[in-house]
């Protein structure tokens, strides 16, 4: 690799490489090069992240600030990344490969998180309890964890991140960050924003390095006190098992294999571009991905037609470009994971209505690409519909009345997200009410918002990100009782 860029990490409010003196490259996902480095942390490193956080968290200016200061910090912030959004938006894509249009959009969006918990930074609130007992005078306290450890995909690295570290600092948490191995370097990018806005020192710390090398240090360290993970349901489970030993607080953010249902009555033109945007949009490496989109018999062969037919004109190419639709899969890995998905789907049986292969295009050669791929009359049994492919692979599955939609879509570990296209609107509440997903998509899909919370039912995760609920999974409460007698009474018993 000729001259790559160079990111390293922050330490206690210094910019620090690793105590290993190694580095790992990143590849740019559309041209297959290696771009840049970011070290290649070992055991002493996340201990010294961890020790920094913990120092910030328990003396200095930190637990000092009042909450409307912290508030303010969190805006500052996000002023920053909106001014440097375009910046940090080309990382990402030269990182993990999306599209410019997307993550652009999405960095523009970020800081609304860091406003809205600014916001809420202040309005953590305990209260004054009723009492049973007389003279006492009994409230609630809500209080910061401690050291949270924030664990984020390769997907939307600073989207992700952001869902956590708003949320945990408002509440008065320190954080350290490890982004994956894949795709670290706008993560690395923002610290020198979090550095820029006036966070103390270690409030805000890094970790770069192999996920099964420093992940299970951090998550193991007794001085931490809560770990956020979002990732793959195999690691989320490794890392609750590993907390669970020391009884750390844990929100899993995992997968999730969301039913697109098209019913009869819908509006046909609206629903394929929502089955389209639930799958092809990012390549389909979402969580919320709409990987089996469930299709009423009467319309069947109608919506399949037209999916095929909107997914056929999609275009791949450059990220960069504002005419690409369709980008490279972010790792070579997952882009083989992909293509061995698409051979179980065919050895299941799964017609192939669409793709299937990498494409033929010169100019696409050097990239991870994937074909829009689409099978058709999938049974929900069938591995390619039970199990998350994290790629553009969108499985049809016809259905013939609303109990039997309710039933193949509920009939997965998963329940992360949902997707409903209906013009009748009692069946849009009915359904809704039935599908087991912590998120569900009434004549629309993929929305998300800084206000709305997020999180999985079953297999996809526990506890939510975003919304006020968030700020919850990094709080926790003291109850505080006070005498007002003038003695003590009886020692011997309870109070
Ligand atoms: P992983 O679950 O392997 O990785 C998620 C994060 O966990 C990364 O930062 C990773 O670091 C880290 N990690 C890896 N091993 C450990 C460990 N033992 N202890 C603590 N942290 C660890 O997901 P992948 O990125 O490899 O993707 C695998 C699958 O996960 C995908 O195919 C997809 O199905 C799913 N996924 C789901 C996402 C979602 O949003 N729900 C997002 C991304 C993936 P490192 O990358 O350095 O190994």
């Amino acid at each position: 690799m000729s001259n790559p860029e160079r990111f390293q990490n922050l330490v206690d409010g210094q910019y620090r490489t690793s105590s290993t003196g190694r580095w790992l490259a990143t590849a740019n996902p559309f041209t297959g090069a290696e771009w840049a480095e970011v070290p290649q942390c070992g055991a002493e490193d996340a201990a010294l992240a961890i020790e920094a956080a913990h120092r910030a968290f328990s003396s200095g200016p930190w637990p000092k600030l009042s909450a409307t200061s912290r508030g303010k910090l969190l805006r500052r912030l996000g002023d920053l990344i909106a001014r440097d959004a375009e910046k940090l938006a080309a990382i990402e894509v030269r990182d993990n490969g999306k599209l410019y249009a997307e993550m652009l959009g999405q960095l523009r969006y970020l800081p609304e998180w860091f406003y809205y918990f600014g916001g809420l930074a202040d309005k953590i609130e305990g209260g004054v309890l009723p009492s049973d007992k007389p003279q006492i005078f009994s409230y609630t306290k809500r209080e910061p964890l401690g050291v949270v450890v924030a664990i984020t995909p390769w997907n939307s690295p600073l989207m992700l991140l952001t869902w956590k570290l708003a949320p945990a600092l408002a509440a008065g948490n320190t954080v350290v960050i490890k982004p994956s191995e894949f795709t670290s370097c706008s993560t690395l990018a923002l610290m020198a924003l979090v550095k820029e806005a006036g966070f103390p020192d270690g409030v805000v710390n890094t970790v770069t390095g192999f996920g099964h090398e420093v992940g299970p240090i951090l998550v193991s360290h007794p001085l931490v006190a809560k770990v956020a993970f979002t990732g793959g349901d195999a690691t989320g489970a490794a890392v609750y098992a590993q907390a669970a030993k020391h009884i750390k607080h844990v929100t899993l953010e995992l997968g999730g294999k969301s039913p697109n249902i098209v019913f009869a009555d819908a509006n046909i033109e609206h629903a394929v571009k929502g089955a389209i945007s639930g799958i092809f949009a990012a390549s389909g490496q979402t969580c919320i991905a709409g990987s089996r989109l469930l299709v009423q018999r009467s319309v069947y062969q109608e919506v399949s037609e037209k999916v095929v037919d909107l997914a056929r004109t999609a275009k791949l190419g450059d990220p960069m470009l504002e005419s690409t639709q369709v980008g490279p899969i972010t790792t070579q890995p997952q882009r083989d994971k992909v293509l061995q998905y698409i051979d179980v789907a065919r050895e299941g049986g799964a017609e192939c209505l669409l793709g299937g292969k990498r494409p033929e295009a010169a100019e696409l050669a050097n990239g991870w690409f994937v074909e829009p791929t689409i099978f058709g009359d999938v049974n929900n049994q069938m591995r390619i519909a039970r199990e998350e492919v994290f790629g553009p692979v969108l499985s049809i599955i016809p259905f013939d009345d609303e109990d039997e939609a309710i039933s193949i879509a509920n009939d997965t570990p998963y329940g992360l997200a949902a997707g409903i296209w209906t013009s009748d609107i009692r069946r849009a509440f009915r359904v809704t009410d039935q599908v087991r997903a912590g998120t569900v998509w009434v004549n629309t899909y993929r929305a998300v918002s800084f206000m709305a919370p997020f999180g999985g039912y079953k297999q996809s995760g526990i506890g939510r990100e975003n919304g006020q609920v968030a700020i919850e999974d990094y709080l926790q409460t003291k109850s505080v009782w006070v005498n007002l007698a003038e003695d003590v009474p009886n020692p011997f018993v309870l109070r």
